[in-house]
């Protein structure tokens, strides 16, 4: 099993958090996830394969 990270702090993203994930908007090939504070504090969120970064 493979932790997931949090694609702005790279915090490890719990199953039972509030966090979202979805595919890069860019490339579409990687699934982005935000943790509950990036989320909450609007910080953006960075693409490790192309480099997108979003709000
Ligand atoms: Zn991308
Ligand atoms: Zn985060």
């Amino acid at each position: 099993m493979s932790m997931i990270t949090c694609s702005w702090c790279n915090k490890i993203i719990f199953p039972d958090e509030n966090a979202v994930k979805f595919p890069c908007p860019n490339c579409g090939e990687v699934l982005i996830w935000r943790c509950e504070l990036c989320r909450k504090f609007g910080r953006p969120y960075k693409c490790p394969k192309c480099g997108f970064t979003g709000p």
